[in-house]
């Protein structure tokens, strides 16, 4: 998948998930913060291609996301696996307990949460492409969805571009137009 439909994925992801588990209190802060993390966590696996937009906007990125995305394994290797996801999340978990000194009224569990849905979602999202998913690393076996190759999508290409894009967008704005009072009722402070 490109990196514009992981972004949206793991946005429509938090959104849902914060929809049916609505979080006891959630100041206009934590959201940010996490729609952000959320943002991060969408694009986090794909540090392992030294193509990813990632990596083309730093100066110097596409030398080394060559160096990490060989050190990772290649593209779809470890950070796209239960045990990246499991790393990642502990990383991003010692990041978060440093900073929550400056952070004081943010919830670091729910920006945390937020990454995960976003990491979880390019997982989910990159098994419905022909190349599948190494979900079980190191068992090397890649899985998609379906799980008849010649039935999945290629990335970049019209389905993805011309259906599963915009049909995020709609979904979006179809699902925030009929719940936006209960989600607002969410945000405290
Ligand atoms: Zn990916």
């Amino acid at each position: 998948m490109i990196s514009r439909t992981h972004d949206l994925a793991a946005i429509t992801a938090l959104g849902v998930v914060l929809f049916l588990a609505p979080p006891e209190s959630l100041t206009l802060a934590t959201v940010l913060v996490a729609i952000l993390a959320n943002q991060i966590g969408g694009i986090a696996p794909d540090i392992d291609q030294p193509t990813a937009p990632f990596w083309r906007n730093l100066p110097i990125g596409g030398v080394v996301g060559r160096i990490i995305g060989r050190m990772l394994g290649g593209h779809r290797f470890i950070t796209h696996s239960l045990l990246g996801l499991a790393l990642f999340g502990w990383l991003a978990h010692l990041l978060l307990i440093t900073l929550q000194p400056i952070m004081s009224s943010i919830d670091i569990n729910i920006v945390w949460i937020a990454f995960m849905i976003g990491m979880i979602s390019h997982l989910i999202m990159d098994s419905f492409t022909k190349e599948g998913v190494p979900w079980l690393l190191p068992i090397p076996i890649k899985f998609g969805l379906p799980p008849i190759r010649r039935l999945r999508i290629t990335t970049g290409k019209s389905i993805e571009n011309f259906i599963i894009l915009p049909g995020l967008l709609l979904f979006n704005c179809w699902f925030y137009a009929i719940h936006y009072s209960q989600l607002l009722t969410l945000i405290h402070g």
